[in-house]
């Protein structure tokens, strides 16, 4: 017998997560020095000067454990967000409220639905739990929610919902939000991930706390990862039900946030300006984007976050390497199972001009 033998089949059966090229894997391998990372979704302002402070005096007793409860960061949210502080869970990272999604909620052989291609860890939770994804095909790059409606059965216990859709950017409306929920039914548990949430600016963007509040199954996350530019941390967080807030607590490892995170994370919600300053930058650089790809006969949905979704209309390999040796960092399709697509991250004016002077060039280089 293997180890191999001992594994569980479902485990056997997992694609392990595939991240954003590192900027220092990309200089060892290409003899570069310049790199321009736009793969990941970060935020390429940084964090708020004060949450970097507060990571500097919380060093100062990171021999303690955390705080098990996050009692002032959950104060903070509680107040930002005017939810109360028991409907809060904070996790490393959103990743770890979707693990935990499926720890609590998710038995062998029930359904979890997802749209097709979509971020990798809703399939992987659903098959680390031996369950069943059930994909449903996007329409002009947005969820079909009529067709997800038709999909549910009385073995949907969890619907996954990402919007700002990650990778298209895309978002579900109010209004096709409001239809969906109102065809599910008590046995199952929709999840909104709005982890790219500061950057929408759509007056048709549902407010997924009023569902909260209305007691609907339902669970909202959202990250310090993206626009408070505190991916390496590792800090998101979820708003629920009082009820699917216990059922998720229980499953929860101790101190799973760090105490630098933690300091950070309060910090950074009481810098507004750090938000609006990121917003600004990302609304300008969308705008060169548009006006770039529409230049170079491309096409690629409107976005409402932080990163576009392109059609090179060519081998997305061939495209990701020869930008790479130009310096440039970006993120194929074929993981997302759209082989001639890119995702690009914004990024400053300076990094958004070297993406699209070496597009351009690798447009000529790459045969369509
Ligand atoms: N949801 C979506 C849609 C994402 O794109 C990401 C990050 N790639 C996450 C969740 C996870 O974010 P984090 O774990 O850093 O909070």
């Amino acid at each position: 017998m293997s180890e191999w033998d001992l594994t569980r089949p479902c485990v056997r059966n997992l694609t392990p997560y595939v991240p954003g090229k590192p900027i220092e894997e990309v200089q060892r391998e290409f003899g570069l020095t310049d790199i321009v990372k736009l793969a990941s979704n970060e935020n390429p302002l940084g964090p708020s000067p004060k949450a970097v402070q507060a990571i500097r005096e919380a060093a100062a007793e990171v021999r303690l454990y955390p705080d098990n409860d996050c009692y002032q960061l959950r104060k903070a949210l509680s107040a930002h967000l005017n939810m109360p502080g028991d409907q809060i869970l904070l996790g490393h990272g959103s990743d770890e409220l979707i693990h935990n999604i499926g720890l609590a909620l998710v038995n062998p052989g029930d359904e979890v639905m997802m749209c097709v291609g979509p971020f990798s860890q809703y399939e992987f939770t659903a098959k680390l739990m031996d369950a069943t994804p059930v994909w449903v095909p996007m329409k002009d790059f947005r969820y079909d929610v009529e067709a997800m409606a038709r999909r549910l059965s009385e073995k949907t216990k969890v619907v996954f919902i990402g919007s700002p859709n990650n990778p298209t950017g895309t978002i579900v409306t109010k209004a096709e939000l409001g239809r969906f929920m109102g065809a599910v039914s008590g046995g199952t548990a929709v999840v909104l991930d709005e982890a790219y949430y500061e950057y929408v600016e759509d007056p048709e963007y549902p407010d997924s706390l009023e569902l909260v509040r209305g007691g609907g199954n339902v669970i909202v996350l959202r990250t310090f990862s993206k626009i408070y530019a505190l991916a390496g941390l590792r800090i998101g967080y979820g708003i629920t039900t009082p009820g699917l807030a216990t059922a998720l607590e229980r499953v929860r490892e101790p101190f799973n946030v760090s105490s630098l995170a933690q300091a950070a994370a309060a910090a950074s919600l009481a810098d507004p300006e750090q938000v609006t300053r990121t917003r600004a930058l990302n609304r300008e650089s969308r705008a060169y984007f548009y006006r770039e790809l529409d230049r170079l006969g491309l096409r690629y949905p409107m976005s409402h976050s932080n990163f576009v979704w392109v059609d090179a209309g060519r081998d997305c390999r061939g495209v990701f390497v020869e930008l790479l040796k130009r310096g440039v960092i970006v993120r194929t399709g074929d993981i997302f199972g759209a082989p001639t697509h890119i995702r690009v991250t914004t990024g400053t004016a300076e990094q958004n001009r070297r993406f699209v002077a070496a597009l351009e060039q690798v447009l000529r280089s790459v045969a369509a």
